[in-house]
């Protein structure tokens, strides 16, 4: 009992001096960002979807957006070398259509940030060294292959290739998918969750998102705001599925939460060990009043999470067993 006073009295002279300090260096924005390392301390987020020079944000933009979030560990995904092929809309999806950077980018920043980011593997799947050029960077450390954002059949000859690639490299596999755009085909994709059971897949996107809800007939709408009845094609993956996953991150993820929160509540307990947190947005600031939808998708889990342990294991657990982090 004396012991607990005597931290708890240390503590708190402690936190007086240095809060006195910065106010008297005039610097509230120290404090805010002491509070902030506190709460990263002893609540890491892993981030499993970020990408470098998203559009035109700079490496120290990114650096100061995943800190602003409170992200302690980030997976970089990044684009497949720019090819003018069928996959890639004759080069239009290159840069995954953000002007994301490569592997080389990924692997180099990460390597020189070691403690915060992580990296993927990717490659164009039609370019005659797809496999070689993912497995140059599975044998450097990758911990991922994706974001595969390409123009193919879901059970393509050349996207099975990689498929088994990541069950020889026991890694996951993160999909975009989008209608008649990205990955083609989704409600027969349960083909190759049966074909590959060993290989873990992760769902990220509109139309991974939209098809929670049974009533999504029209695939053609990408963000739909309606109700959710239970029991979409996501929805059923998810439960029959041991390795069907799903990416919390981007404008789809967040819409998929906040479109009706009494079904998100459930859908979050339902699935509360196969879905992760990712943020995905290329915003400077990661602030959630100025938009960034990284920070509110992080606002919105904790709001929704039926209790500490869920929301834990979606901002951080699930991920670090995943990714074996
Ligand atoms: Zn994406
Ligand atoms: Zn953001």
């Amino acid at each position: 009992m004396s012991m607990v006073n005597h931290k708890s009295k240390v503590t708190s002279r402690r936190e007086f001096i240095m809060s006195a300090g910065l106010v008297l260096a005039g610097s509230m924005m120290k404090l805010d960002s002491l509070a902030e390392a506190t709460a990263i301390k002893s609540e890491p987020i892993i981030d499993i979807h970020q990408h470098i020079h998203y559009h035109s944000r700079t490496d120290e933009q990114l650096l100061a957006h995943q800190r602003a979030m409170g992200i302690t560990k980030t997976i970089l995904l990044p684009a497949g070398r720019p090819a003018n092929s069928a996959s890639t809309h004759q080069g239009a999806s290159n840069g995954l259509e953000a002007d994301a950077g490569g592997n080389a980018e990924c692997y180099c920043f990460a390597k020189d940030h070691k403690k915060e980011f992580l990296f993927g593997a990717n490659a164009v799947p039609d370019a005659k060294d797809a496999i070689s050029e993912i497995e140059k960077y599975l044998k450097l450390g990758a911990v991922v292959i994706g974001e595969l954002k390409f123009g193919v059949d879901c059970d393509a000859p050349e996207m099975q290739k990689i498929y088994q690639l990541a069950q020889a490299y026991d890694v996951p596999v993160l999909m975009h998918w989008q209608h008649k755009r990205y990955n083609y085909d989704f409600e027969r994709f349960y083909k190759m969750l049966e074909k590959y059971p060993r290989v873990n897949f992760i769902g990220h996107a509109q139309t991974w998102w939209a098809n929670i809800d049974k009533n999504h007939t029209d695939q053609s709408v990408l963000y739909p705001k309606q109700s959710v009845t239970p029991g979409g094609i996501t929805d059923r993956y998810l439960s029959d599925y041991a390795n069907m996953f799903g990416d919390l991150s981007a404008g789809s993820g967040l819409n998929a939460l906040t479109r009706d929160e009494d079904h998100a509540k459930d859908f979050l307990e339902r699935h509360q060990d196969k879905l992760i947190y990712g943020s995905d947005c290329e915003d400077p600031g990661g602030q959630a009043a100025s938009g960034c939808t990284g920070a509110l998708d992080i606002a919105e889990v904790r709001k929704l999470s039926s209790s500490k342990k869920v929301e834990r294991k979606l901002l951080h657990d699930n991920a670090k067993k995943l990714f074996k982090i």
